[in-house]
């Protein structure tokens, strides 16, 4: 259910609507707009009495909401939400640049990573500190001392950085040094997983499971935002499919089909998704065409020798072609992206 409010609704009138709704034993999630306020209902089982909320001073109308995801939906919110990351923001006129190694590795590396990344046009730094791997015994991540060497790129480059989250310790961990976390493929439908990492309020990355559909991955960000965590970006990554010349199939389609559906950014990751180091500029070129709000793209000083997907990660030199091409890009899709060291 969707409550909407009329223009002149006063902060009373919305409180008092909010206090209602709570009373009923359901939550609400105010969503101011550009012209009026919506507030949201969750945590009804089945339909509630329009009625009574429609009779509420201020209220000009109860919607029911007829997707299974609510919050994430543009029933609910019309305009586009920007997530703001470290002062960089995601979803608004600006592409973003995430670049950076697939893991940390050393201080030397992740330094040298997000110097080059911030020299390409890069806006944010990633690198893994807890890997999901394939085997259990690749290369694992450094844990904390990741966390702590992205801590000091940050501080070093002005760069905001996001790492991934496995399970509540590294959340725990992960909260304290990194200005969003990244929900991987892997945990996107760990639910439980979803609440706590959405409870630290940090801005959430959350990557599609390789054979989600488009409504799972909504809804997966539902369980988010429905924890009063609006933050969310989403993440085309590629899917599992019959590719004999790609490790993933990076799933285009859903770009301008989310964008419909939701208001929430959605960025594409063409290192996952391709896993082919030749695919990655085509694709992120391609993704810009089709609206994505940005990029996150594996880069290493040294990828033949990295310790995680040195196969698909750009030497630096080619994130900085990426860059040049993404400015001449985006303003034919209509968006800015200008290749200048921030700050
Ligand atoms: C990663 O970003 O390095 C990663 C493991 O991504 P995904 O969860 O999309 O496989
Ligand atoms: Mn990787």
């Amino acid at each position: 259910m969707l409550v909407i409010m009329k223009r002149d609704a006063t902060d009373e009138q919305i409180s008092s609507v909010i206090a209602s709704i709570e009373s009923l034993g359901y939550q609400a999630h105010s969503i101011p707009g550009a012209t009026r306020t919506a507030i949201g209902v969750t945590g009804n089982n089945g339909p509630i009495g329009r009625e009574v909320l429609e009779s509420l001073p201020g209220v000009i109308q109860a919607i029911r909401v007829t997707r299974p995801y609510k919050l994430v939906s543009r029933e609910v919110k019309p305009e586009d939400t920007v997530i703001e990351v470290g002062g960089v923001r995601i979803g608004g006129p600006e592409l973003v640049l995430i670049a950076g190694p697939c893991s940390v590795e050393s201080r030397a590396q992740i330094m040298q990573s997000a110097a080059f990344a911030r020299a390409a046009g890069a806006r944010i730094l990633r690198g893994g500190a807890f890997k999901p791997r394939t085997s259990p015994y690749a290369f694992q991540g450094l844990g904390e001392a990741a966390l702590k060497l992205l801590a000091e790129a940050r501080q070093e480059t002005g760069l905001p950085v996001v790492s991934e989250v496995l399970d509540s310790e590294s959340i725990e961990l992960a909260r304290k040094y990194v200005d969003m976390l990244q929900i991987g493929a892997r945990n996107m439908q760990n639910y439980v997983l979803l609440k706590q990492a959405a409870r630290t309020m940090k801005p959430i990355l959350l990557k599609r499971g390789p054979a989600a559909t488009l409504e799972e991955l909504l809804n997966a960000a539902e369980y988010i935002l429905a924890e009063g965590n609006y933050q969310v970006v989403l993440c085309e990554r590629g899917i599992r499919g019959f590719s004999d010349f790609a490790r993933n199939t990076l799933d285009l389609t859903i770009v301008p089909v989310v964008k419909e559906l939701s208001h929430l950014p959605i960025i594409t990751d063409p290192s996952h998704g391709t896993g082919k180091r030749n695919l990655v500029i085509p694709l992120a070129l391609a993704s810009v065409a089709v609206g994505a709000d940005g990029l996150i793209i594996e880069m290493h000083p040294d990828p033949d020798h990295a310790f995680s997907d040195g196969y698909q990660s750009l030497y630096p030199q080619q994130l900085s072609t990426l860059a040049r091409e993404m400015e001449q890009i985006a303003p034919v899709v209509g968006r800015g992206f200008a290749v200048r060291p921030a700050g």
